[in-house]
């Protein structure tokens, strides 16, 4: 019975692990490594077609986006996830694929025009329709089996829409032991989401640790804030561009503007609220069919009062791109929301580049920036950006949204585990970066002395003997200075072995030279050995 290590160990992204039971494997999540990547993931401990099964936590690509390679690569068995999970997957996997063939096709034009090798897209949108054939959803609470020895169970996780806290049995050879996988632990008080379930007793647990080494800021009121920007935004005669992920943050900001609207908290009222992402349109219509067993207390309350809390009146989708070009020629104040989030491609470069340079509008960027993006430039306040070639004054007024993340900080993760006081055997610190993991995992063996590690991908448990059995150290990702560095040390080295080398081989040649000469002087006068002797003593007694 052994716990495998793969992916997001000391480090945020390609969440992955194997569980091995009587022989027979099943994965937790199969995510691909986003944005810079720091070690190698270990492959899997048996090809694709011996997986038996997956247990997918939610639907983020971090979690799930391998699955249509391990499908292409051989997997025959089921995965299992909850239907909110099945549907996003089906419209982000095909979007992450269609990614994969984008960038392939545009690495092949330049590779066409230099003579290199084609490159071949990691998965196709072919590839991601036919892993979905695999899925089969279960709900929350339903105790199922996906393979012999190992029975699981599904409880909400409360990060997005439909995610799970995994709960596994295992039982070998009359032995048994209880396994948590936290998979992306929801923050509390988000819209629309339940708090993540509270953590029931097993002898294992594998936590996340995204935010293990820092607390969320206050957030004070996101609602009232929003409220403000389009009031003064509205009055100026302004639009309200909000740039955000497809998958979450777009249906937080409806429920937002819903609720503004629905306790008046604008005056003016004659706006038009356009969602322009086809992906954020289709995740929308799930949000919207997927209601009961998934929304939280108040987003229910809206929908026994008989509205949706996603819909209004003035909400208009754009799916066609005439369409949405079309958006910056209406004269009615809007509020804009596009992808993607951090501005760095997507339709939401049309809409920045027609109301950025106006000094009435008001562009309010909702979650992280990373460095490099053109979300990031405008955070930082700069004010001249190029948009498609073109230069742009930034004349709007830039506004960073209050989030509500949808990670649990350190507090969350915390209370998490030990508002339950049964500790268990072992607490395995992953999906978090280095700072993080081991922070958080210092915290737990000193603060609440907890059994606590932060494995690295490719170590292995025991989950029987409750100990590890391979710790091999993963490869680690260099940045492009660090490659270069790499290059400058081997060099360096190479010089000085080379330089020792020839060095060493002349002195051993004078050393054989030396025997000679004193073999030479077998009969000479003892004054000559004597002269001699005393010089060869001297180099002797000053090199041992
Ligand atoms: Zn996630």
């Amino acid at each position: 019975m052994k716990l495998y290590f793969i992916g997001a160990d000391h480090e945020v992204t390609g969440s992955c692990h194997v569980v091995e039971v009587n022989g027979k494997h099943i994965m937790l999540d199969c995510g691909l490594e986003q944005g810079r990547d720091i070690y190698v993931n270990d492959d899997l401990p048996v090809p694709p077609a011996k997986i038996d099964a997956v247990l997918l936590s939610h639907a983020h690509i971090d979690h799930s986006g391998l699955l249509p390679k391990l499908v292409k690569d051989g997997f025959q068995g089921t995965i299992w996830c909850t239907e909110v999970t099945r549907q996003l997957c089906d419209i982000m996997l095909k979007d992450s694929a269609h990614i994969h063939e984008s960038e392939a096709e545009w690495a092949n034009r330049k590779a066409k025009r230099s003579g290199k090798k084609q490159e071949k897209p990691l998965y196709t949108v072919e590839d991601a329709e036919e892993c979905m054939k695999y899925f089969r959803s279960i709900e929350y609470g339903e105790t199922f089996t996906p393979v012999e020895g190992i029975s699981a169970r599904y409880e909400d996780g409360g990060h997005i829409l439909g995610s799970a806290i995994i709960y596994l049995t295992l039982q070998e050879g009359g032995l048994k032991q209880t396994l948590a996988f936290t998979g992306d632990l929801g923050n509390t008080g988000m819209p629309i989401v339940n708090d993540p379930s509270p953590r029931e007793t097993t002898d294992f647990v594998i936590t996340e640790s995204t935010y293990g080494d820092r607390l969320h800021e206050k957030v004070d009121d996101p609602l009232k804030q929003l409220a403000d920007i389009m009031e003064r935004t509205f009055k100026r005669g302004g639009n309200v561009v909000i740039p955000a992920f497809a998958v979450g943050r777009t249906q937080e900001m409806l429920y937002f503007i819903r609720e503004i609207l629905e306790r008046d908290m604008v005056s003016y009222k004659d706006f038009d609220v356009y969602v322009d992402s086809p992906l954020a349109d289709e995740a929308t219509a799930i949000f919207e069919e997927n209601v009961f067993g998934y929304y939280d207390e108040e987003a229910m309350k809206i929908i026994r009062e008989g509205e949706h809390p996603l819909l209004f009146p003035n909400l208009i989708t754009v799916v066609d791109a005439e369409e949405s070009k079309q958006i910056n020629s209406s004269t009615r104040p809007s509020v804009i929301i596009s992808a993607s989030g951090m501005c760095s491609n997507g339709r939401i470069k049309h809409h920045l580049k027609h109301n950025l340079w106006r000094p009435e509008c008001t562009v309010a960027l909702a979650g992280y920036q990373a460095e490099g993006t053109l979300g990031r430039l405008l955070a930082d306040g700069v004010k001249d950006v190029r948009i498609f070639q073109e230069d742009i004054h930034v004349s709007a007024e830039i506004v960073q949204l209050q989030d509500v993340s949808a990670h649990a900080d350190q507090n969350g993760l915390i209370h998490w585990l030990i508002d339950n006081p049964e500790k268990p055997e072992k607490v395995f610190v992953v999906h978090g970066d280095e700072e993080a993991c081991t922070t958080f995992t210092e915290l737990l063996k000193k603060d609440y002395d907890y059994r606590a590690t932060a494995p690295y991908s490719g170590f292995v448990y025991d989950l029987l003997k409750n100990e590890y059995v391979g710790t091999e150290m993963p490869e680690k990702v260099l940045t492009a200075a660090e490659k270069k560095e790499k290059i400058k040390e081997d060099k360096n080295r190479e010089q000085d072995t080379y330089a020792q080398n020839r060095y060493y081989s002349e002195l051993m040649e004078k050393g054989q030279k030396l025997i000679r000469l004193i073999e030479k002087r077998k009969n000479a006068k003892n004054s000559e050995l004597k002269r001699f002797l005393k010089e060869v003593e001297r180099v002797v007694n000053r090199w041992d």
